[in-house]
């Protein structure tokens, strides 16, 4: 057993932390007070092969391990989890394209998603189903020329922003099987968007409502086999929730290094506050949840590159302890700078509200232990 990185999956990660400290870091707290990220970054990561992590490398993609992914999540969440956490959005997106998309379909969307000429988004949520998410109620109706869409999708990251959503939709039934996943590209007749969410976190991401008011979708628009919707979605979540519990671990091990600098030179009671021994136990404390939350995320995303039997599990087990662990961090950092930690000019107070959603998206982390539980009872 070999926990080190390659030499190759070192790179990546350090290609993406310099990334991120050159183009993200210097301008995320003004993307958070503008509520929006400038759609000129996202060429400038795509021409590193960040648009389509794990797309093949034929269709233009990087073709990355699911593990080397987490890592380039890890690090761009150093600069910005708000913003690592949307690419990590749109890159499922084309993964869901590139894996069920027909070769016309493919043709059509993967050129401009690979270079980030165009954002993606994905619709699932609606407003009155979100963990039981099959409870969808979004109808694309058969026509001549293909479906018409009506419905409300709910909390969509970049909704009104993106330039094309996959739309988990009902084509049949009641249920999983009922549910067909379509591609709405924005400016369709018919789609329309809610008012800017204003949250607590992810700031610099819009968030809307996905308004579906009878929006034609070419049949050719429709990802893969009518009635699959569902399965691909949930496909699409088992990397999402690594990347998310990635974005976490980035974040917090960023303010845990932003802490130790801090503590050095913060003196109180006549010395540097980290020559305080209960301060020092909190971040050996810190430092010991963090490195097994590493190792844990690591080894689900291996079970998931090597198409372990029991890979999504582990991919809940680590987005639920990984998230738990990143915000217990940050805030614990928040709590070492003391009031200064509350300054948004500190940059600690943004972890803390931009962490605190992973706990809730990509799967509730109660739905995360369900699936635990389930699998163990299963077994
Ligand atoms: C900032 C943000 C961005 C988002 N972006 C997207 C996006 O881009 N696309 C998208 O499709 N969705 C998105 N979401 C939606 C997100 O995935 C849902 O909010 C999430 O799945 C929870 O659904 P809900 O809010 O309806 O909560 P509910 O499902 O109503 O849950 C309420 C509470 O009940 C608990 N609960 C529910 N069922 C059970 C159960 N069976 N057992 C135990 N506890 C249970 C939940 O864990 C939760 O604590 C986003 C959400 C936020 C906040």
């Amino acid at each position: 057993m070999d926990f080190a990185l390659s030499e190759e999956s070192e790179a990546i990660f350090d290609m993406a932390r310099d990334v991120g400290m050159a183009e993200i870091a210097p301008n995320a707290r003004e993307w958070e007070l503008q509520g929006t990220i400038p759609k000129e970054l996202w060429p400038k990561l795509a021409q590193l092969g960040f648009g389509a992590l794990y797309v093949s490398e034929d269709r233009g993609g990087s073709d990355l391990s699911r593990l080397d992914a987490t890592l380039v999540f890890e690090a761009l969440s150093m600069a910005c989890p708000s913003v690592a956490a949307f690419l990590s959005i749109h890159n499922m997106c084309a993964k869901m394209i590139d894996t069920f998309g027909s070769d016309d379909l493919k043709a059509r969307y993967l050129p401009d998603a690979v270079t980030m000429e165009k954002v993606f988004s994905y619709c699932l949520t609606e407003p009155g189903s979100g963990s039981d998410a099959a409870a969808l109620k979004t109808r694309a109706e058969r026509t001549n020329d293909g479906y018409r869409l009506t419905g409300t999708k709910a909390f969509i990251s970049g909704g009104g922003y993106s330039d094309a959503y996959i739309v988990m939709a009902r084509t049949g039934e009641d249920g999983p099987k009922g549910v067909s996943a379509l591609i709405v590209e924005d400016g369709a007749e018919g789609l329309s968007f809610g008012g800017l969410e204003d949250k607590m976190g992810w700031r610099s991401q819009p968030t809307r409502q996905v308004q579906l008011d009878d929006c034609p979708v070419d049949a050719g628009d429709l990802l893969g086999d009518e009635g699959h919707g569902f399965t691909y979605a949930m496909m699409g979540l088992d990397g999402g929730r690594l990347n998310i519990a990635a974005c976490s671990l980035g974040a917090a091990q960023q303010a845990l290094d932003m802490t130790l600098d801090y503590m050095r030179e913060r003196k109180a009671f006549g010395k540097p506050i980290a020559e305080f021994q209960a301060l020092q136990f909190r971040l050996a404390d810190m430092e010991i949840e963090l490195q097994a939350a590493r190792t844990f995320l690591r080894q689900a995303a291996w079970k998931l590159d090597t198409g372990a039997h029991d890979a999504t599990k582990f991919c809940a087990m680590a987005k639920k302890m990984v998230t738990e662990v990143g915000s217990r961090t940050v805030d614990q950092c928040l709590q070492l700078h003391g009031g200064y930690g509350y300054l948004a000019d500190y940059g600690i107070e943004k972890l803390v509200r931009d962490l605190r959603v992973h706990q809730i998206l990509e799967g509730t982390n109660e739905i995360m232990r369900m699936i635990v539980a389930r699998d163990m009872l299963r077994a």
